[in-house]
Parts: structure tokens; C-alpha cells; sequence
């Protein structure tokens, strides 16, 4: 779901490109071009060859995402305008699971017409968001998956905790202002909590020490490990069911032992989750979805 404009170069190129960008838009991880990073990272999105400290001066100096509204359709709609010197041309993305628009622009100097492109692209992305879901937000009414099962949000009038879940509900209690930062301050204490269970239950198998285990929202990868031995996870993993939190943490425990994704990575990886095609191929497959879910502001 990106378009990509080169001037007049020819429509054709610009076709070749976008089909090339969508069909790695979904967990390449394999993919030889980070290979030699010393930061590896399951991701769902084809990412840059740079290296770590390459990647963590650009992070640095990366300015805070500008947004703009767009009017498409009769309707305004935000707009992210993201600078990113590694991009080659201009790029349009409609994220298909939350319906975000993004812009990315190589240069200052392009940021100042990425809104002018966008507007140029207006049938495409309009065409693009007639097929997104939208975002789903954590609020009572809403269906999440919790572990790989759903479960409605609903709000309590008394119970055992804040936030609990029971049954396929997930019990949340308080003022309904306040039920969304709630559930998701919740489901971030469970990730954590699986998490650094499998953590632990992995590193010592393979002899390996992570130094930190840190939960956040990244949007781009579900898990990450620093030259450091840091260990980074998307909360969103517990969305997943077990059997793919379970081998996204293997996957990155590996890499302890192994900062690479060499035969000798895939042996240790073998070691602590006999079957990683099955998790491979449900984050393929559903990964994408579980960047739907968002805080009701
Ligand atoms: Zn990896």
C-alpha cells in the first residue's frame, strides 16, 4: 500500500515500485539487507541496510512527524509528513489495518510539496482507505484479540482489579474517560508479564544474558536486539496467541547468541521453538491487524 512518485519517469516505474514495496510489506525478517546490522529485528516492514549506529544517529536526529490535514473526499483527513533521508523518492502510504496516511520525504526541501504529492494522489489514497478497517479502539463495545482469543471490552461496576479478563471479557472498571489508557496500561502489564517469562525461560537454554527487557508500541517491528544484549518487544504481542509471542522472543533471545540470521541463528532459534514456521506465517498473515488497536482520546 505505498505509492511512489519519480517525477515523470514513467508510470511504469512507478508501478513496478509499488508492487516491489507491497509484496514486503508483511514480516521479512529473513531479508538478506539487514543481514550485517548489528541491531537485528523481527519486523513486518522491508527496512534499511544501515547499520546500528548509522540507524541510531538517523533515530536521533529524526524529526518529530509533522502532521497536515488533507481534504479528501469532503472529509479532512490527517496527514503525516515524515522526513526520511534514506528515501529515495517521494512516498505515499495508507496503512491499510489504522487508515494512516503518511508522507515521506527524502529531503527538507521535498517535505515543504509532500503535501502538494499527497493531494496529487488524492484517488489513490481515497481508494486505499475505502479498503482499510480503520483504527478499533480500546473502549467498551470493542472486540480485541487477548492472547489470540477475542474478547469484549466491557465496563464493570465492581471487581477484583482495574482491568481483568475473564472468559473472553475483558472487565474494566472506573470512569468510562479514563476505560481506554486503562485497558491499554493492562494489556501492556500482561505483555510484559509473558514476556519476560519467556525470556526467561529461553536465555538460559541457550546460555545467553539479555541486559534489559523494554516494552513498547513500535510500530515497525515486534521485537529487537541491541548489540548491547537489550531486548526490545512490542506490547502488541500479546494480542498474538502464545505459540507467536513464544517464537518472537526465541527469535530474539537467538540473537544473544548470534547477531545475524545465519544457519547457525536458525539452529539456535531451533533449539528453544521446534516449529517457527507456524508463528512465521500467522504474523504474515495477521500481523498487520494488530496495529489496529488505539487509545480512544
Ligand atoms: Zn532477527
Amino acid at each position: 500500500m505505498l505509492k511512489i512518485l519519480e517525477t515523470k519517469r514513467a508510470q511504469n516505474q512507478c508501478k513496478r515500485a509499488r508492487a516491489h514495496q507491497s509484496g514486503n510489506l508483511f514480516i521479512t525478517h529473513h531479508d538478506r539487507r539487514i543481514r550485517f546490522r548489528s541491531s537485528c529485528e523481527t519486523e513486518y516492514k522491508y527496512r534499511r541496510s544501515a547499520s546500528h549506529r548509522q540507524t541510531h544517529v538517523l533515530f536521533r536526529k529524526k524529526p518529530v512527524p509533522r502532521h497536515e490535514s488533507l481534504k479528501i473526499d469532503g472529509r479532512l483527513l490527517e496527514v503525516r509528513l515524515r522526513l526520511n533521508p534514506r528515501a529515495r523518492r517521494m512516498i505515499v502510504k495508507v496503512n491499510p489495518a489504522t487508515g494512516e496516511v503518511s508522507v515521506t520525504a527524502p529531503s527538507r526541501r521535498g517535505l515543504a510539496h509532500a503535501l502538494d504529492f499527497a493531494r496529487g494522489e488524492k484517488d489513490w489514497i481515497a481508494g486505499q482507505l475505502a479498503k482499510a478497517p480503520g483504527p478499533a479502539f480500546l473502549a467498551a463495545g470493542t472486540v480485541i484479540p487477548f492472547q489470540g482469543v477475542p474478547h469484549e471490552i466491557r465496563a464493570a461496576a465492581k471487581g477484583p482489579a482495574p482491568v481483568w479478563a475473564a472468559d473472553g471479557v475483558i472487565w474494566v472498571r472506573g470512569r468510562e474517560a479514563h476505560a481506554s489508557r486503562r485497558v491499554l496500561d493492562f494489556l501492556k502489564k500482561e505483555a510484559r508479564a509473558a514476556l519476560e517469562a519467556r525470556v526467561l525461560e529461553h536465555a538460559p537454554r541457550l546460555n545467553a544474558k539479555p541486559s534489559r527487557i523494554t516494552v513498547r508500541d513500535t510500530a515497525s517491528r515486534w521485537g529487537s536486539c541491541s548489540s548491547g544484549r537489550s531486548l526490545s518487544f512490542s506490547w502488541r504481542l500479546i494480542l498474538a496467541p502464545a505459540f507467536v509471542l513464544d517464537y518472537v522472543v526465541a527469535h530474539e533471545v537467538a540473537h544473544l547468541r548470534e547477531m545475524n540470521h545465519s544457519a547457525r541463528f536458525w539452529a539456535h532459534v531451533k533449539i528453544l521453538v521446534a516449529d517457527f514456521q507456524a508463528p512465521q506465517a500467522w504474523l504474515k498473515q495477521h500481523g498487520r491487524e494488530l496495529q489496529r488497536y488505539a487509545v480512544k482520546t
